[in-house]
Formats: C-alpha cells, sequence, structure tokens
C-alpha cells in the first residue's frame, strides 16, 4: 500500500517537473540588441544571432528544442537561410542541438580547441567544420563578425564574438555581469583566468551580452577581473599563511563585491574553486 502510494507520488511529481520545468514550457523570447543583432532566451541561457541580406549567423544552439524553435522564428520573421552556426565553447547546455542548425546547411564554427572535447565527450552537436586558434573575421552580408580567443578561462577553448556595427560583445560565462563566478569553478584555469579578461578590455564594444542574465556594459569585465583577481590573491595568501580550507572561508574578505549578485552563494564556492587551483600548482617546500 505505501508503496504503491510513493509510486504514485513519484510519478506525479516526474509530471509536474516536465509540465512546468520541461522544455515543452520553456521561457523563450527574441529581443533586438541592435541593427541586425538579437538575442534569444532559453530559460536561464541566452545567445545571439545577426540577420543579413545574405543569411543568418546563430550562436550557441543551447539544446535541440530551443534551437528547432529558433529556426522556425528566423525562418517566419526574416525568411532567411541560417549560413553559419558559433559555438562559445564546448560545454554541452551552451553548445548542445547544433545539428539542428547543421543539418539546414549552416557551416559549424569553434575553437580548434573545441572540437576535440565536443567529439571525446560525445557533445550531443554537431562537429565543427572549421576552427581556428586565435582569431577568425566571418562576412556575411556585408557584415563583420570577429571570433577571437583569448587563452584559457572558463574551459580551453571560449571565445568571444565580435559585433563591430553593433558595438557588441558576446561574451558567455566567463564574463558573469554584476554577479560573481559560478559555483566551484568547475573547468576553469587560473591564474589564466583573469589574463584573457586583460585581452576583451582592450576589444572595441560598448554592450556586453553574457550568456546567462541580463545585458551590461565594457566596464563589467574590469569589475570581474578585478573581483577575480582579489580572489585569487587574498586565496593564496592564505594558503601560504597554512589555513586549511575552512579557516580560509572565513579569513577571505572579499566584501567590497558584496553588491555583486550570488555574492553570499556562491563567493563561498568561488574561494574552494580557487583553492582547488592553487593546491594544484603550488608547493610550499
Ligand atoms: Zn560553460
Amino acid at each position: 500500500m505505501l508503496r504503491s502510494k510513493m509510486v504514485w507520488l513519484t510519478l506525479l511529481l516526474g509530471f509536474l517537473a516536465t509540465s512546468v520545468w520541461g522544455q515543452d514550457t520553456a521561457k523563450r523570447s527574441i529581443s533586438n540588441v541592435g541593427g541586425g543583432l538579437y538575442r534569444f532566451q532559453n530559460n536561464f541561457h541566452y545567445s545571439v544571432f545577426l540577420v543579413t541580406e545574405q543569411g543568418v549567423l546563430v550562436t550557441d544552439p543551447i539544446n535541440a528544442d530551443a534551437a528547432r524553435w529558433l529556426k522556425a522564428e528566423i525562418a517566419k520573421r526574416f525568411k532567411q537561410p541560417i549560413r553559419y552556426l558559433v559555438y562559445s565553447h564546448d560545454h554541452a547546455d551552451h553548445s548542445s542541438g547544433g545539428e539542428v542548425f547543421a543539418e539546414a546547411g549552416a557551416i559549424v564554427v569553434a575553437h580548434a580547441n573545441a572540437k576535440s572535447i565536443i567529439k571525446g565527450e560525445k557533445r550531443p552537436t554537431a562537429i565543427p567544420e572549421i576552427t581556428f586558434e586565435r582569431q577568425l573575421t566571418l562576412e556575411l552580408g556585408g557584415q563583420q563578425v570577429i571570433l577571437n580567443y583569448h587563452g584559457k578561462n572558463h574551459s580551453n577553448n571560449m571565445i568571444t564574438m565580435l559585433f563591430p556595427a553593433q558595438r557588441a560583445l558576446f561574451a558567455v560565462d566567463f564574463i558573469p555581469v554584476k554577479t560573481v563566478a559560478y559555483k566551484t569553478l568547475t573547468d576553469s584555469w587560473f591564474p589564466e583566468w583573469p589574463h584573457s579578461l586583460e585581452q576583451v578590455e582592450h576589444l572595441d564594444f560598448d554592450i556586453l551580452i553574457p550568456g546567462h542574465g541580463a545585458i551590461g556594459s565594457k566596464a563589467d569585465v574590469s569589475v570581474f577581473r578585478n573581483y577575480l583577481q582579489d580572489l585569487y590573491s587574498e586565496v593564496l595568501e592564505q594558503v601560504r599563511s597554512g589555513k586549511t580550507l575552512e579557516q580560509i572561508k572565513v579569513a577571505v574578505d572579499l566584501s567590497k563585491y558584496k553588491t555583486m549578485e550570488k555574492f553570499n552563494d556562491w563567493a563561498p564556492m568561488n574561494v574552494e574553486g580557487v583553492y582547488k587551483q592553487i593546491q594544484l600548482h603550488r608547493r610550499g617546500n
């Protein structure tokens, strides 16, 4: 009796989860950033796409359902073929579903390091056809999209996408806008990460479009770089003074960043992530 009730409860919860949070009810929207540049939302994930008179360049597909929805919307609203698909980095929550655009004829572009990971980890997406090491400029309908690799940060294959006509930069996961870094910094690289942000600060743009959360500005890059540098140097200093991780979480003072979103929840996890990175690369004797 109890067991059958449990089964029904499990089925009911499963049904609610599917109907409330499942792909079929995903929150999706399209908003104009400027000119032919649009931002696409799928729940908490965002990408951008550029519409020109000679076709469309899309970026992170997010997942197959999201990509199918976006493909249909682009066909309906703009009546242009999709020419390029560019991945920001290999992580599955951003790169999945690329086959939807590849099968429609889009050329798939990513950083060289992304290709072997997408294949090796069997990401459910299309394998990149064009890869590059440092910089690649794509031209479509008289507009440029400049892809840059800034070194390792969040993943070893992250690129930024610069849209000069709109003075906008699409940068995913490694420059959270007015927000601390995500949890324990899985797949992250120190001290390289802040160096890559310095490179971004030298790019010519005004609008910063992240893969999560609200749109920001170029000033947000410097704020986040300062946060990461302070985080790293504070944790390193405490490690060198012989403290344990639990003691370090208490001792590190990042309070000048307390107005950043998720500060209370994720800053201690950021400390833990950096602590692990430092332990990997440090020899104290
Ligand atoms: Zn990521």
